[in-house]
């Protein structure tokens, strides 16, 4: 069933149901591209978020008993249909997000491929068997850490969930995940695909609601084992708080400021085209988004210019639109977010290269920006973006742009290029990031874990790593008889 926007008609998913929620309470979801309800989200009731636990209690004995070889058949069907359903799933998303059809397409892709990671590598959560005393069996088993407690943001509202569901459900947890109330639509039909490759009830719950009275209310619960956030560092530390006071493990994928160090041996040009491009990717409302550009002062003329070129050459519009290369911001907040920063970057000094502004048409859009001669004391240059910014500073001394680079509270992701093998290492070595990336702005890949120190969050999603918040290690020894 679709509105006659051709938004789908979006349910919960408790219990092995679809349903609404209890009191019949929905928010609007509104379409960026032309400010247009398209649709509208149920909120769970306090009795829905018991249903989901509950469900999810039981989920878990049966998901947890499920033989691996018949979870990882259903979780590999499940794959297959997302893989199959990607373009629907895609314009979707663009209606719900925003984002041009090919970045939407290509990340509801990307998450069968996730996903499928994540199933051949639960298949190797080996345990061991320790050398001990004859007539004793010392053994460590990794065994699934129980209900998972998830909540992920709107800005990708495929890729959000599916770290965690897969993670998840490879495990051998069961879940419930709260996804955005904002991209409801892309998550209900991430679910319909496990729904319909036949996962057990109770293994994946799908809730909306009031973000504050969902988190609490899931947090506090003796039935959730781990709670899995990404979202705002204030969120993020909210919720780790909550997290604590139950004493219940959290993994915190958080903001970052990523700083991109141009050294003095890098070719300016490819420098600058690499970074336009992960910048205005997403409209830059990415986690990871490059978003402070120090350059060494003899190439920052050059890097502007050609970053300027690239921001002009983005084709901003309606991402149902061909030839769109950016869509609109996500949301009301995060325009007026932009219109905040550049004007309090412009009021101390700041001069906008190209673009700076809202164009003159409905929708959430934003020029791509690239400011020059922003002060360190700017919002810009302390509070992250999230959107289709770029400022740029130009450095003399090594040294001081690393401490630049070091001195924000985050921790997420940073970037240099050079053609130097020891100036790259000892980026590598003095970036504080739990993600660094040379000479290049690529995103991120599942084979590879991901995540921030500092305020930006712990723990780490993709690569190896990604199981090991969803496991907990067991040691057993057992005195043989007689
Ligand atoms: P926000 O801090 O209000 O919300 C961020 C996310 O957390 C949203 O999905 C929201 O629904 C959820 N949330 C808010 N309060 C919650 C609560 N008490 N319990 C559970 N979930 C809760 O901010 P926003 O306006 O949606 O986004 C603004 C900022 O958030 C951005 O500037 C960016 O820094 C950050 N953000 C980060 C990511 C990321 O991938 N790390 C994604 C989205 C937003």
């Amino acid at each position: 069933m679709t509105t006659e926007h051709g938004y789908p008609a979006v349910r919960m998913y408790i219990a092995g149901q679809w349903c609404r929620g209890g009191t019949g309470r929905t928010a609007p979801i509104v379409n960026p591209a032309t400010e247009q309800v398209i649709g509208e989200v149920p909120l769970a009731t306090t009795a829905d978020l018991d249903r989901a636990l509950a469900a999810a209690a039981e989920g878990f004995r049966t998901w947890r008993g499920t033989p691996p070889a018949r979870r990882t058949a259903i979780l590999h069907a499940a794959a297959d249909l997302l893989t199959e359903r990607a373009a629907d799933i895609g314009r979707t998303m663009t209606l719900e997000q925003g984002k041009p059809l090919a970045e939407a397409t290509g990340e509801a892709r990307r998450v069968a491929d996730t996903l499928r990671w994540h199933i051949e590598d639960a298949r190797r959560a080996y345990g061991r068997i320790i050398p001990s005393a004859p007539g004793t069996v010392l053994s460590v088993r990794r065994e699934p850490i129980g209900p998972v407690a998830a909540f992920v943001p709107w800005n990708f509202p495929a890729g959000g969930p599916m770290r965690k569901i897969s993670s998840a459900l490879s495990a051998g947890c069961s879940i419930v995940i709260k996804a955005s109330e904002e991209t409801p639509a892309t998550a209900a039909a991430l679910v319909a695909c496990f729904v319909d490759a036949g996962l057990p009830a109770g293994a994946l719950n799908l809730v909306f609601g009031e973000p504050a009275e969902v988190s609490a209310h899931l947090i506090a619960s003796p039935v959730t084992r781990l709670i899995a956030f990404t979202g705002s560092v204030p969120v993020g530390k909210l919720l780790a708080a909550e997290a604590g006071k139950v004493m219940k493990p959290s993994l915190m994928e958080l903001g970052g400021h990523a700083p991109v160090i141009v050294c003095a041996d890098a070719d300016p040009a490819a420098a600058a085209r690499r970074a336009a491009r992960a910048k205005f990717a997403n409209a830059g409302q990415v986690c990871t988004s490059p978003s402070r550009f120090l350059v060494h002062e003899s190439l920052v003329e050059d890097f502007t210019a050609e970053f300027v070129k690239a921001a002009e050459a983005v084709v901003v519009g309606d991402g149902l639109a061909e030839g769109t290369t950016m869509g609109p911001l996500a949301n009301e907040r995060r325009l007026q977010a932009m219109l905040r920063l550049t004007a309090d970057a412009v009021s101390r000094g700041a001069v906008v290269r190209t673009g700076g502004g809202r164009p003159d048409r409905p929708g959430y859009f934003f020029a791509p920006t690239v400011l020059t001669g922003v002060p360190a004391d700017a919002d810009l240059m302390r509070e992250e973006p999230f959107g289709p910014l770029a400022p740029i500073s130009a450095f003399s001394d090594l040294g001081a742009a690393l401490r630049t680079a070091n001195e924000l509270p985050y921790g997420l992701a940073a970037y240099g290029f050079t053609e130097s093998a020891a100036t790259a290492e000892r980026l590598a070595a003095e970036l504080e990031a739990g993600i660094l990336s040379l000479n290049h702005c690529g995103g991120s890949v599942h084979e590879a874990p991901s995540g921030g120190v500092k305020e930006s969050g712990y723990g780490r999603e993709g690569g190896p790593e990604a199981l090991d918040a969803y496991l907990v290690t067991k040691r057993v020894s057992h005195l043989l008889a007689g």
